[in-house]
């Protein structure tokens, strides 16, 4: 097989994705490479691509382990695990899956938040043992003419204002990036605000902001506690982004109505956090862009953009 480019893949990829790629090159699909680290540092050094989704952390240390390295795949967007200065010093290209998985994340937000709001869907264990808390889960919110606040309003923040608007939310965005006076905002029909105003006035927080050094810690106990007492946070960002002690601390203190994690500050979760136990909080294991569909999507369009930028 010599002159065939060589592929490794870290984390699992949709297979018929694999097997498109197996057509024209030598592929060492190896989902559980991502924690062998030892095994891919081995395995990446005749490699001319390398596919990955979050968890693979693309350091210097793995990037002067692959002398032949030319691209990067992320099956996904945020790319928080990979070193994009260094592969840039190095001539390696790295390809998000942006856009591809919007929608995921989306759904999952404007489902979490009606989920939140109504507040009746985490009492199964007490109905089917009998208790019949009707009178306690009375007192639901529906979303309709609800606020929702949206952090970050790139993709993914675009397409949750959209499905929000037609479950009828008034949309609010903050995304200092973007000029005050961008038509984008406008156009979706989310009037924009400063974050500390915004925070004030939702009743539902969505976070869509990338992990940087200037979103690090950006919703800390201060801004959590500038939210109504009721209102609803929702993190599918990333971890980091969110102080996870505060938010527990204020759940537990009823100065939230209720919250939910797809992302965290350490990944898996360690078991005994903070977040162990407080009231009216959804934790999900970083699942919010990841479906059926998403998968099939994102899958398809790295091995169609690293595909074609291997054989360029
Ligand atoms: P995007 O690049 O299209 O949008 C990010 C937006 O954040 C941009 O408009 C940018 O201007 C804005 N921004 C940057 N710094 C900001 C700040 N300090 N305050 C407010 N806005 C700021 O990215 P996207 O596709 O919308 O994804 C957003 C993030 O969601 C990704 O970076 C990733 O970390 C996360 N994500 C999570 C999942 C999941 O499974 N949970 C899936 C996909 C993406």
């Amino acid at each position: 097989m010599a002159g065939v480019k060589r592929i490794v893949i870290s984390e699992f990829m949709d297979l018929p994705a694999v097997e498109s790629l197996r057509g024209e090159f030598e592929v060492d699909y190896a989902p559980a490479l991502v924690d062998d680290r030892t095994g891919l540092l081995r395995r990446i050094a005749t490699a001319h691509a390398l596919i990955v989704r979050n968890r693979t952390q693309v350091d210097r240390e793995v990037l002067a382990a692959a002398p032949h390295l030319r691209a990067i795949g992320r099956l996904g967007v945020g790319l928080d695990n990979i070193d994009v200065a260094a592969c840039e010093a190095a001539g390696i290209a790295v390809f998000p899956a942006t856009g591809a998985n919007s929608l995921a994340v989306a759904e999952y937000v404007v489902a979490t938040a009606m989920m939140l709001l109504r507040g009746a869907y985490l009492s199964s264990v007490e109905v089917a043992a009998g208790a019949w808390p009707r009178a306690r889960l009375s007192q639901g919110r529906e979303t309709a003419g609800r606020t929702l606040g949206l952090v970050g309003f790139g993709g993914i923040g675009r397409t949750t204002a959209k499905l929000a608007q037609a479950v009828g939310m008034q949309v609010l965005a903050s995304d200092p990036v973007l000029a005050p006076d961008a038509p984008v905002g406008a156009a979706a029909g989310a009037a924009r605000r400063e974050l500390d105003a915004l925070l004030a006035e939702v009743d539902v927080l969505s976070l869509h902001v990338p992990l940087t050094a200037s979103t690090r810690g950006l919703v800390d106990a201060a801004r959590l506690a500038r939210m109504k007492p009721d209102a609803i946070l929702i993190n599918t960002s990333r971890g980091g982004v969110v102080d996870e002690a505060a938010l527990a601390d204020a759940l537990r203190a009823g100065r939230l109505g209720g919250a939910a994690l797809d992302v965290f500050e350490d990944e898996p979760l360690a078991a005994g956090s903070a977040l162990a136990g407080a009231p009216n909080l959804i934790l999900t294991p970083h699942i919010g862009g990841v479906t059926r569909e998403s998968n099939e999507r994102v899958s398809a369009l790295i091995a169609l953009r690293l595909g074609a930028f291997l054989n360029a």
